[in-house]
C-alpha cells in the first residue's frame, strides 16, 4: 500500500523538446543524481532529445558515462590530478584555477587540442573567474591547443543586463587573446529565452516542468498515485493528524498513503484540498471529478505546488526522489 512515485518518460522528452523550441539544443542539468531521480534513469529517457548533460564532478561523470554516449560537462573544476580520467570518460573539464589551467596544458601537449569551460562569475556558487580578470586568464590558456566552452549563469532577470554585459566583455578578452571560444552557455530554466538561448540552454528543474517564469510551455512530469486507505464519510471523525486539524462536519475527505516522509511537502497542509499531511498519510477533501488518489499528476503545475508549499520548485522536485 505505498505510494507509486514515477517520472512520465513523454512529459519529459516533451518538456526537452519545448525548451530546444526556443533555438537552442539542451543541456539536460543531471546533478545530484539526476536531482535525486537517477542521473543514468533520465538519461535514458533524454538521450534522444538533449545534446548533452551537465553533471557536479567527476564522480557524477563516471557514475553517468555507462547510460549515455554523448558529451558529459562538468561543473566543478577538476580535484588535482583528475583531469586526464575525466577527458577519458569523455566530459569536458571546468578550468578556474592556475593549477587547472596548467594540467590542461600538460594534457593538451600530450593528447592534442581539446575544449574546456570557463565561467564567469554570476550569482552561481560554482568555480568561475571575475569577468575583469578574464584576459589574463585567457593568456595563460593561450597557444596549448585548448579551446574554450564560455559560459555564466543569467539567475535573475534583474541582473541579466549586467551579468550579459560583463559576459561579452570576457568572451572579446578570449577573442583577443586568439583562445578559440568554442561555444557559448547561459541560460538555466528560469532565463530560458531565446535570445540567450545561444549555443546551448542548461535545464535542470525545467525538464520535471517547471517553469519558474520562464515563457516554455512545460507539463508537470511527476506523478504520484497513492492509494486510499480510508474514507472520512461526514460525521464519521471531526480531527485529523498532529496538530488537530479539524474536519468540517460536512466535509467528505479520504486518507492516502503517501505523507511528507514520501516527499509529499508538510506545507500543502491547509491548502486548496490538503487537510493534514502526516509522515505517511494525506487527508484529502473529496470533491467530484478529479480522482483523489492522483496527488501530482499530469494537471499539476510545479511552480504552483512548490509556491503553495513555500518551497522552490528544486526543493518540490528532489523531495519526492530523496526518500
Ligand atoms: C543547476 C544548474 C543549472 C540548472 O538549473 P535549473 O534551474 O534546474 O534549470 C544550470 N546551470 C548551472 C550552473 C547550475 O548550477
Amino acid at each position: 500500500m505505498s505510494p507509486e512515485i514515477r517520472l512520465d518518460g513523454p512529459t519529459l522528452r516533451a518538456n526537452a523538446a519545448a525548451f530546444a523550441a526556443l533555438g537552442a539544443p539542451v543541456a539536460a542539468v543531471v546533478k545530484r543524481d539526476g536531482y535525486g531521480w537517477g542521473a543514468r534513469a533520465l538519461a535514458r529517457e533524454l538521450d534522444d532529445v538533449v545534446e548533452s548533460y551537465v553533471v557536479a564532478d567527476d564522480v557524477e561523470l563516471a557514475a553517468l558515462r555507462p547510460a549515455t554516449g554523448r558529451p558529459i560537462r562538468l561543473l566543478a573544476d577538476a580535484p588535482p590530478g583528475m583531469l586526464a580520467r575525466i577527458l577519458d570518460l569523455g566530459g569536458i573539464p571546468n578550468v578556474s584555477t592556475a593549477g587547472a589551467v596548467a594540467e590542461a596544458r600538460v594534457e593538451a601537449a600530450r593528447r592534442g587540442p581539446f575544449a574546456v569551460r570557463v565561467g564567469i562569475v554570476d550569482s552561481s556558487l560554482w568555480a568561475a573567474i571575475r569577468a575583469p580578470d578574464a584576459g589574463a586568464f585567457a593568456a595563460s590558456l593561450a597557444g596549448a591547443g585548448l579551446a574554450v566552452e564560455l559560459w555564466t549563469h543569467v539567475t535573475s532577470p534583474a541582473r541579466a543586463g549586467t551579468i550579459l554585459r560583463e559576459f561579452a566583455a570576457a568572451r572579446r578578452a578570449f577573442e583577443d587573446a586568439g583562445v578559440p571560444v568554442a561555444s557559448v552557455d547561459a541560460a538555466s530554466t528560469a532565463s530560458a529565452a531565446a535570445p540567450i538561448a545561444f549555443d546551448r540552454l542548461r535545464i535542470g528543474a525545467g525538464l520535471f516542468g517547471a517553469r519558474m517564469g520562464c515563457g516554455v510551455a512545460v507539463r508537470c512530469a511527476i506523478r504520484v498515485h497513492a492509494p486510499v486507505v480510508r474514507r472520512l464519510v461526514p460525521g464519521s471523525t471531526s480531527w485529523a493528524g498532529y496538530g488537530d486539524v479539524p474536519l468540517p462536519p460536512h466535509l467528505s475527505a479520504v486518507v492516502l498513503r503517501c505523507g511528507y516522509g514520501d516527499g509529499f511537502p508538510k506545507a500543502l497542509a491547509g491548502t486548496a484540498d490538503i487537510l493534514s499531511v502526516g509522515m505517511q498519510y494525506t487527508a484529502r477533501a473529496t470533491s467530484d471529478g478529479n480522482d483523489p488518489q492522483v496527488l501530482v499528476g499530469a494537471d499539476d503545475d510545479v511552480d504552483t505546488l512548490a509556491a503553495r508549499a513555500g518551497i522552490s520548485p528544486h526543493e518540490f522536485v528532489i523531495g519526492f526522489a530523496c526518500t
